[in-house]
């Protein structure tokens, strides 16, 4: 969730005015630590002066003195951790640049604004840097180390539940995401932002993901058997597609469960995509032509990497929960989730709404034209053993949730 509170916010625009507007509106949007500068030399002296993994800095482009490329190559300089939003009132094309400059610097780059700014892309820029940041992540890494998770996905400790994904149209069932969960001997159950971070730092996120596509493939051939045939999701990280023979990995797992290949899709996280586009678009292409199915995961939280779904061969978009839950009532949540169900539409992709928390929004999707839903409303992640006793509730309740005309 957005911690907007502890965030800390610099704002840099020569122009009083646009940064007056800039502050008030990321006020209103909850952040309540926003320093504002005039000029990038006194922000730079700010960020150097300390941390920078809590901050997000929103940098105008076109400034006299240091300009918005060379505040970057500053940033880049005192390893600045936190992210950034580049806004400028100028050309596409200078915005698009100076991005790809900026993640050259190994920066972590939000978004890139046309000047006027709205408060969605503010939030939807401001959602980002909490999706890389999840709340607590760094205080529990250090709780466990990374020998000890070693042991625990060789030891088969990793438990993976599931939960279902059924069409808003039908209620009938399409598929299900896999969520790894570690049953750690003490702490009972672990959850994932509580160790994936740490299998991607130590080198492990590769045994981690092989681990639960094997168990989400055992599990699904097992419904199978007891005629029940779904397709599995496994969530794989960035640092997965940066070894070349991982699609080869993945197709021989499904080659071992007897499955086929179509019965797998892999979901990938759009922010994370946009770190290393070239090396994750050889892997993601040949996963395609293995028939393995791709989806874009997280959706609307880094809009800036939009111009790459249109390399990459998704066949499924998930519309992050931030943008899902409350869209009935929200107008900057429901126009970042129309806004991403028309441009898949467009893209001739499925989508996907997750975050589904109650009727409300079961009601909204409908009526949005969304294909499939996820979420508590429907079903909360549960052990393979209880996903058919909850089928039988559901198709129980399914007659009255797709009879109203939302
Ligand atoms: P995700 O892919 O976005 O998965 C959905 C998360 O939202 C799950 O949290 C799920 O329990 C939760 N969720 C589902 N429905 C609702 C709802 O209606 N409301 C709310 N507020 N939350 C809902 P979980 O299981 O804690 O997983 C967190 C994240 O950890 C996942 O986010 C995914 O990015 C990552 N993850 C999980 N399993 C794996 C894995 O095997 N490999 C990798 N690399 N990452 C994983
Ligand atoms: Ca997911
Ligand atoms: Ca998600």
């Amino acid at each position: 969730m957005l911690d907007l509170a502890s965030l800390r916010v610099l704002v840099i625009d020569d122009e009083p005015f646009v940064l007056k507007v800039l502050v008030r509106q990321l006020a209103n949007l909850g952040c309540a630590q926003v320093f504002a500068f005039e000029r990038a030399q006194d922000a730079l002296a700010m960020l150097e002066a300390g941390p920078t993994h809590d901050t997000m800095v929103f940098c105008d482009l076109q400034m006299p003195e240091m300009d918005g490329v060379e505040l970057v190559r500053h940033l880049g300089r005192i390893g600045f951790a936190g992210r950034l939003a580049l806004v400028s009132g100028e050309d596409g094309r200078i915005l698009g640049t100076a991005q790809r400059l900026a993640q050259a610097h190994d920066l972590q780059v939000s978004a890139a604004l046309n000047k006027p700014v709205t408060p969605e892309q503010l939030r939807a820029a401001l959602g980002q840097q909490a999706a890389a940041h999840p709340a607590g992540a760094k205080a529990v890494a250090a709780r466990y180390g990374a020998d000890e998770l070693a042991q625990a996905i060789r030891g088969q400790q990793l438990v993976v539940h599931y939960q279902p994904k059924v069409a808003l149209s039908t209620g009938a069932v399409s598929g299900v995401e896999a969520l790894v969960r570690w049953n750690h001997p003490t702490d009972k159950l672990v959850y994932p932002d509580q160790f994936i971070g740490l299998a991607e730092e130590h080198g492990l996120i590769d045994e981690l993901t092989h681990a639960v596509v094997v168990q989400a493939l055992t599990d699904i051939r097992s419904l199978r058997e007891q005629g029940w045939s779904l397709r599995v999701a496994v969530n794989v990280s960035m640092d997965n597609l940066v070894a070349l023979d991982f699609p080869d990995r993945v197709a021989q797992a499904v080659a071992q469960s007897g499955m086929p290949t179509s019965s797998l899709v892999l979901e990938i996280t759009e922010s994370r995509l946009m770190r290393d586009p070239l090396a994750a678009l050889d892997i993601l292409t040949r996963l395609r032509l293995k028939r393995i199915g791709l989806s874009i995961d997280d959706f609307g939280t880094g809009h800036s990497s939009l111009s790459q779904l249109q390399d990459i061969p998704f066949d499924e978009l998930k519309v992050d929960r931030r943008f899902v839950h409350q869209a009935h009532s929200d107008m900057s949540v429901r126009a970042i989730l129309e806004g991403s169900l028309s441009m898949a539409r467009q893209l001739d992709l499925h989508t996907v709404a997750e975050g589904v928390e109650d009727e409300r929004d079961w009601a909204f999707l409908r009526a949005s034209g969304c294909d499939l839903a996820q979420g508590y409303f429907i079903c909360r992640p549960i052990s393979v053993a209880a996903l058919l006793p909850w089928h039988l509730q559901w198709q129980a309740r399914v007659a009255s949730l797709t009879s109203s005309t939302a």
